[in-house]
C-alpha cells in the first residue's frame, strides 16, 4: 500500500499508544502526527507530568515498560523510595528513576519558557522519534472528576489516588475558556488527508481534547475522512474505567454509544467485530478485530483501518 497520506491521530495514554505503534508501522513516520490529551497533566514535587505524552514517547521509542504499557522498562525506583522514607512523602504517584529524567526535562524547558510543544518536540527529538507528538494545547487545562462520595477530584487524584473506585458525577475541563488550539495542531490538522479517533477513553481522553476551543468546529469543517475506532470490545472496556464511567453516567455501554458521542464530527467508525452490529445515519462501520494483543494484531488493525478509508475514494 502506498501509504502517502498525512494522518492525523487524536489520542489518549495507554490504549491508544497499540494503535499508534501499529500505524508507526505502516506510515512513514513524518506522516505521522499525535495530538495528545493533556488534561491528565498534572504538578508533581514540582514536577511537569505529562502521562499521556510519555506514555506516546516511551511506546514510539520502544523504551515503555511492556508490563504496563506506561512509564519505562526496567526501571527502578531509588527516588521514590527516599522521598517516602527519608522525607515522608507518601509515594502514591509512581515516579521511575529514568521516569524521573522527562520531567526534569521537560520541566526545565518549560520554566526556561519553552511551550509545551517545544518542550514535547525536544524530548521527541533526543528520543529519536520522527512522527510528532503535539499536546493538545500550551495551557493548561486539567480534567476534573466530580465524586458522587469524594467531592471534585484532580485527574490523578481519581485515577491513581483512588483508583478510579469513586461514582463520576461530571467530568469538568478546568480554564479550558483560556486554553486554544496551538499552531502546531492547526497546521497537521489542515494538512491532514486523514483524522483518527483511537480507542482511546472517550470521555476521560477525547472529550478533553474535543473541549479545546476550536477544535471542534475546526474538524468539522475539513472535507476529509474522520475515523473513530471503538475502545469498548464485547460490550466492555479493554482495560480501565470506560465501561464502568459509562454506566455511571447513564450511557448505555456499547460501541453505538462510542460512535454517538462522536456523532455529526466522524465519517467512519471501526466496530469490533464481538460487538453487537449497529446502524448510524450515514456512517460508515468497518467491523474488525480490534483487539491489539501484539505488534502484528497492531499493525493488522492499523493497515486494515487505513486500506478501507482509502477504499472510499477508489
Ligand atoms: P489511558 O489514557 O492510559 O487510560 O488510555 P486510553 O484513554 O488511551 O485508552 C483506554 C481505552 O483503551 C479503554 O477504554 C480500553 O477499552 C481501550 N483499549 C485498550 N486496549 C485496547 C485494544 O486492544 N483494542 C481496543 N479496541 N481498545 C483498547
Amino acid at each position: 500500500m502506498a501509504l502517502d497520506e498525512n494522518i492525523v491521530v487524536l489520542i489518549g495514554g495507554v490504549g491508544g499508544a497499540k494503535l499508534a505503534l501499529g500505524l508507526a508501522q505502516v506510515v512513514a513516520a513524518e506522516r505521522l502526527t499525535f495530538i495528545v490529551n493533556t488534561g491528565d497533566d498534572f504538578w508533581h514535587l514540582g514536577l511537569k507530568i505529562c502521562p499521556d505524552l510519555d506514555t506516546l514517547m516511551y511506546t514510539l521509542s520502544g523504551l515503555v515498560d511492556p508490563e504496563t504499557g506506561w512509564g519505562r522498562a526496567n526501571d527502578s525506583t531509588a527516588a521514590l523510595q527516599s522521598l517516602a522514607t527519608n522525607y515522608g512523602f507518601e509515594p502514591w504517584f509512581r515516579l521511575g528513576d529514568k521516569d524521573l529524567a522527562t520531567h526534569l526535562v521537560r520541566t526545565d524547558l518549560l520554566r526556561r519558557g519553552h511551550t509545551l510543544t517545544d518542550a514535547t518536540a525536544c524530548l521527541t527529538e533526543r528520543l529519536g522519534i520522527r512522527s510528532r507528538l503535539l499536546p493538545m494545547t500550551d495551557a493548561e487545562m486539567p480534567t476534573i472528576i466530580e465524586t458522587k462520595d469524594h467531592g471534585a477530584l484532580g485527574f490523578q487524584e481519581y485515577f491513581v489516588r483512588h483508583r478510579w473506585q469513586p461514582i463520576v458525577t461530571s467530568i469538568k475541563h478546568k480554564d479550558c475558556r483560556l486554553a486554544q488550539l496551538t499552531t502546531a495542531a492547526r497546521h497537521a490538522l489542515r494538512n491532514a488527508d486523514i483524522v483518527l479517533i483511537a480507542p482511546s477513553n472517550p470521555w476521560l481522553s477525547l472529550a478533553p481534547i474535543l473541549a479545546v476551543p476550536g477544535l471542534r468546529a475546526f474538524l468539522a469543517g475539513l472535507p476529509l475522512p474522520i475515523v473513530a475506532v471503538t475502545p469498548i470490545i464485547g460490550g466492555a472496556a479493554v482495560k480501565g474505567p470506560t465501561a464502568k464511567i459509562m454506566s455511571e453516567l447513564n450511557i448505555e455501554i456499547s460501541a453505538a454509544s462510542v460512535a454517538n458521542f462522536y456523532r455529526n464530527m466522524i465519517s467512519g467508525f471501526v466496530d469490533d467485530c464481538r460487538n453487537e452490529a449497529f446502524t448510524a445515519n450515514g456512517l460508515r462501520i468497518l467491523r474488525a478485530d480490534t483487539l491489539m494483543t501484539d505488534l502484528s494484531a497492531k499493525t493488522r488493525l492499523a493497515r486494515e483501518i487505513l486500506a478501507w478509508i482509502k477504499g472510499w475514494t477508489r
